[in-house]
C-alpha cells in the first residue's frame, strides 16, 4: 500500500541506496556533458593543423615559394602532420575508454614494474629535458586494465617531465598506504595555477597553449587519467604550487572487491 509511511528502518535501508543512484544520476549527467564539449572542441583542434597544412601546400603548388623556403615550408607541414597524428592517436585512445574498455579482461598488474617500465621508455625524453627520474616504493598489485593503468602512468610521468625545469627532478613512489594502493609523481616543475587545477582533467585543456604546443601535448593526456581511474575506481588528485613543481596522486581504493569484474 503506497499511502503506508515507510518504516524507519526502510527508510535507513532506502537512504544510501537512493544516494548512490543520485550520485550515479549526476556521474553520468558530467559524462554526456564531457562528450558534448568534445565533439565541439575535437573539430576545432583538428581543423586548425588542417588549415595550415592546406595553407602551406597551396602555396607551394601555385609556385608562390622560393626554392630556399621549399625546405622550410615542406617541414612546418609535416610538422603539423605529425601534431595531427599525435592527436588522432589520443582522441581513439580516449572514445575507447569512453565505451568502457570493456572488450579488455581485467587482470593482476603490479603497479611497481609498470612503472618502472614506463619510466625506462621515457628516459630518452627525461634526458632530452635534463630532468632527472627516480622511482621508488614496493611491488604492489592492483586488479585492472594493463593496457589502461599504462597509459594513466605514462601521462602522468610524461607530464612531471615536460612541464619540469631544466636540471629538474622527478620523484615516483608506487606503494600500499592505508587508503589504499598509490602512486605519486611529484616534480619540480613550473607548477599549475590554483584556479586551473580541475581544469586540467578537461579534454583539451592546457594551461599555457604556446607552451604546451611547444612541448607537443594535446590537452588530452589527463582526460584519458581521468576517465581511466574511472574505470578502476581509483581517484587522481593533484597538489601544485605555481613555480615550484606539481604532486599527483593516483588513489586505487577497494581494489580487492573488484576483482574478476569488468566495470
Ligand atoms: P598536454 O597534452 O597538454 O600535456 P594534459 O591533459 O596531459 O595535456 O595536461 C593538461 C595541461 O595541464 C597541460 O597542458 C599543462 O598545462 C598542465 N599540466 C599537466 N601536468 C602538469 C605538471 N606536472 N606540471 C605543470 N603543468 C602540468
Amino acid at each position: 500500500d503506497l499511502e503506508h509511511p515507510l518504516e524507519n528502518d526502510v527508510y535507513e535501508e532506502l537512504t544510501p541506496l537512493l544516494e548512490s543512484m543520485d550520485k550515479q544520476n549526476k556521474e553520468k549527467e558530467a559524462i554526456a556533458n564531457m562528450r558534448k564539449e568534445f565533439s565541439a572542441n575535437v573539430s576545432h583542434e583538428l581543423k586548425t593543423p588542417l588549415t595550415s597544412i592546406s595553407g602551406y601546400a597551396e602555396i607551394m603548388m601555385n609556385g608562390l615559394v622560393k626554392p630556399e623556403d621549399v625546405r622550410g615550408f615542406s617541414e612546418r607541414i609535416y610538422n603539423e602532420a605529425s601534431r595531427l597524428i599525435v592527436l588522432i592517436e589520443d582522441i581513439i585512445r580516449l572514445s575507447k575508454l569512453d565505451e568502457g574498455g570493456v572488450e579488455v579482461e581485467k587482470e593482476e598488474v603490479d603497479l611497481y614494474s609498470l612503472t618502472r617500465e614506463v619510466c625506462s621508455r621515457l628516459a630518452h625524453k627525461a634526458e632530452k629535458h635534463s630532468v632527472h627520474v627516480e622511482v621508488s616504493g614496493e611491488p604492489v598489485s592492483v586488479v585492472g586494465i594493463r593496457q589502461v593503468l599504462n597509459e594513466m602512468i605514462y601521462n602522468i610521468c610524461e607530464n612531471a617531465i615536460k612541464y619540469n625545469k631544466l636540471g629538474g627532478k622527478v620523484d615516483v613512489w608506487v606503494g600500499r598506504t592505508l587508503k589504499g594502493v598509490k602512486v605519486i609523481v611529484t616534480d619540480t616543475g613550473i607548477g599549475i595555477p590554483e584556479d586551473q587545477q580541475e581544469r586540467i582533467f578537461e579534454r583539451f585543456y592546457r594551461v599555457d597553449k604556446s607552451h604546451s604546443k611547444e612541448t607537443g601535448g594535446t590537452g588530452l593526456g589527463l582526460s584519458i587519467v581521468k576517465h581511466g581511474a574511472l574505470l578502476h575506481n581509483a581517484t587522481i588528485h593533484v597538489d601544485s604550487s605555481l613555480g615550484k613543481g606539481t604532486r599527483m596522486e593516483l588513489t586505487f581504493g577497494k581494489e580487492k572487491e573488484d576483482k574478476g569484474q569488468v566495470s
